[in-house]
């Protein structure tokens, strides 16, 4: 079936997904079942994770091509640079556009196991910018079947961990822009003034693409931890207490609060929701129908 092109879809889809490569045959299994329910939903896109914390790459390429061939969804690819030449990155991106997967994530790549951040092979590795315009090379090598592809970059809206101030984390959101991004996706957060903020902010100062916000509906408390580390801020109080009060164990919480946060992010202006979903659709499905953003589940 021909693949929806991005923007041009007759579409009111605003929500789009999140997974990662599973890890074990069982876990794909699980997986193939969830990205047929999270593309039966209607997603602007599904994204798929790449090389984070050491998991296989190869298997990022092979999620993406079931999801070409097996799902509606518009596969969209995650690619890091770190620890890899510009010839190595640049076959990579060759070997994703002849799997039919055109739109990607241009990042840097989170440190390998046992480097940091101030380690010379990650502050070496190109960066963003380098790797937007590596994408764009090769679809201009490539026309006209991969020119309708869309670059998407990060985005952090309580400031990358390494930045110094909010205004260098906008200045370089901008240069991202500037080199041809068409539109960012954010680190996790968890309140909706640290988005409409930096999103208010980044637009005084020059920002005219969209900025989607990711969130993740959690389960357990391991997870409001994990977030709490990535969004660089504490958990709200309430939700941790009531995770502790529940054994730990509370999807509906994660809902809710997930619930709440989307409906004032769409109510200050955020063109559409990025959730990333554990690879499970319960849960994010259970959102987008509170938010009323699903028609009902042909799967059901
Ligand atoms: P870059 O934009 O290249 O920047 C790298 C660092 O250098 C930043 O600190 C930046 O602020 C700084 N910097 C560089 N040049 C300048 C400049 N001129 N001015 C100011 N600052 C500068 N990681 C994975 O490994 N796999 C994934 O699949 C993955 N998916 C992600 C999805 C999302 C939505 C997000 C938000 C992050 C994801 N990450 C992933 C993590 C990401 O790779 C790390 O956060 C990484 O540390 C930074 O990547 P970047 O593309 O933002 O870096």
């Amino acid at each position: 079936s021909p693949l929806p092109l991005a923007g041009s879809a007759p579409t009111r889809a605003r929500f789009s997904f999140e997974v990662f490569p599973a890890r074990s045959g069982a876990a794909a299994l699980a997986l193939g079942h969830a990205v047929q329910h999270l593309s039966a939903a209607g997603p602007d896109f599904i994204s798929v994770t790449y090389g984070a914390n050491g998991s296989n790459r190869d298997a990022s390429l092979d999620l993406l091509k079931y999801l070409r061939d097996h799902t509606d969804a518009l596969p969209l690819a995650h690619l890091t640079t770190v620890g890899e030449s510009r010839d190595a990155v640049r076959e990579t991106i060759h070997r994703i556009m002849d799997a039919g997967v055109h739109d990607f994530l241009a990042l840097r790549g989170d440190p390998p196991r046992g480097l940091d951040e101030h380690d010379p092979a990650v502050t070496g590795s190109l960066s963003s910018l380098e790797l937007v315009d590596l994408v764009a090379e090769a679809r201009a090598e490539r026309p006209p079947l991969t020119s309708v592809g869309r670059t998407a970059v990060a985005a952090y809206p309580n400031g990358h961990p390494l930045s110094r101030s909010r205004s260098q984390d906008i200045e370089w959101l901008i240069e991202k822009q500037e080199a041809g991004a068409q539109f960012a996706v954010t680190q996790l957060f968890f309140r909706a003034e640290e988005y409409l903020g930096f999103v208010g902010d980044a637009q005084s100062a020059g920002l005219r693409i969209p900025v989607l916000p990711g969130l993740m509906p959690v389960s357990t408390s391991a997870q409001l931890r994990k977030v709490a580390s990535l969004a660089g801020r504490p958990a709200p109080e309430g939700l941790e207490r009531a995770l502790e009060e529940a054994g730990g164990y509370a999807p509906e919480l994660g809902v809710e609060h997930t619930v709440d946060l989307a409906r004032a992010l769409l109510a200050g202006g955020a063109p559409s929701v990025h959730l990333y979903t554990f690879n499970r659709h319960e849960q994010v499905l259970a959102v987008l129908r509170e938010l009323q953003l699903l028609t009902p589940d042909p799967i059901g």
